[in-house]
């Protein structure tokens, strides 16, 4: 019988890089959500923050084409991409020591100008994002999507093998019904959901401290019980994320010193490395 040989198929130079790259980032990590609105980038930029602050290196792929926000959370609005010397592609922006991002927010010239794009234009975006770019070697990149189970999540997770995803709902049932869609779909793509965050759970009072559950919804508890998955942690509502983002203030910083937040993204920065190592 003739033996079949097997030609060995040379990677494409654009492919080549995208698996270099890919090699120098230990874990993936995808934060989804069901709806728009939710947190889900502030999440994002929190979570990669109390990573950083847990003394990990850390990527932010802002792969959120219609609507990119990190760029103003991280307060680097206006900041171009460095051409280092000896180097024939960018290094994502540095936002502080051991952070680096990379949003299409940078890339544009007009912050008001909407990118009208379909689908394959977004699809080659993203791979540019990891073709074109040199990321440096880092233990965590953390991929803020757009919402919902579209174009952007799905060529995520067909580029790259995703370790985890961080789903984010809002309590009320309805922001849950989405929000179970979206754990299906990371089921679907061979993404382990690393857990649930809580958003915008209750609203301290500023004033008595006083707790009040405003959206009186259990539906996080609930897809936590239904999926079998863990509550990472929650977040109350609290105008200071706001400051926080709206300035791109990390709240690791000694302006938010003793938030309950800071806290709560604390313990959800140990469970994600605890599950991923
Ligand atoms: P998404 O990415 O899901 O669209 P964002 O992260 O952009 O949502 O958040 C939407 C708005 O809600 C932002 O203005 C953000 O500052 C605010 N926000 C997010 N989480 C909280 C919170 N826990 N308390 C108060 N405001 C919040």
């Amino acid at each position: 019988m003739e033996q079949v040989k097997f030609q060995k198929v040379e990677l494409k130079p654009e492919d080549k890089r995208l698996q270099e790259n890919l090699a120098r980032i230990k874990n993936k990590v995808i934060i989804l959500s069901g709806k728009g609105g939710v947190g889900k980038s502030t999440v994002s930029t929190n979570v990669a923050r109390g990573l950083v602050a847990k003394g990990k290196k850390v990527g932010i792929l802002d792969v959120d084409i219609h609507g990119p926000s990190i760029a103003k959370m991280l307060g680097i609005e206006g900041r171009t991409l460095m051409l280092m010397q000896g180097e024939e592609f960018p290094m994502p922006v540095k936002v502080e020591e051991n952070l680096w991002a990379l949003t299409i927010a940078i890339l544009l010239k007009d912050q008001d100008e909407p990118i009208i794009w379909r689908g394959p234009l977004k699809i080659g975006a993203i791979k540019q994002f990891l073709q074109d770019i040199k990321w440096p070697e880092l233990d965590y990149l953390i991929i803020d999507s757009p919402p919902g189970t579209g174009d952007e999540p799905l060529t995520v997770a067909q580029t790259m093998k995703v370790n985890g995803s961080i789903i984010v709902s809002t309590p009320q049932d309805i922001a849950l019904l989405d929000a179970r869609k979206t754990i299906n779909f990371s089921t679907k793509m061979n993404i382990p959901v690393i857990g649930l965050v809580e958003n915008m759970s209750t609203f301290i009072c500023p004033h008595c401290g006083h707790e009040i559950d405003i959206f009186k919804g259990m539906g996080v508890q609930k897809a936590a019980e239904d999926f079998n998955l863990d509550i990472l942690g929650k977040i109350p509502l609290d105008p200071k994320i706001v400051q926080s983002g709206d300035k791109g203030v990390s709240i690791f910083s000694s302006e938010f010193q003793d938030s309950v937040i800071r806290k709560e993204y604390e313990k959800i920065a140990e469970k994600v490395i605890a599950k991923l190592g």
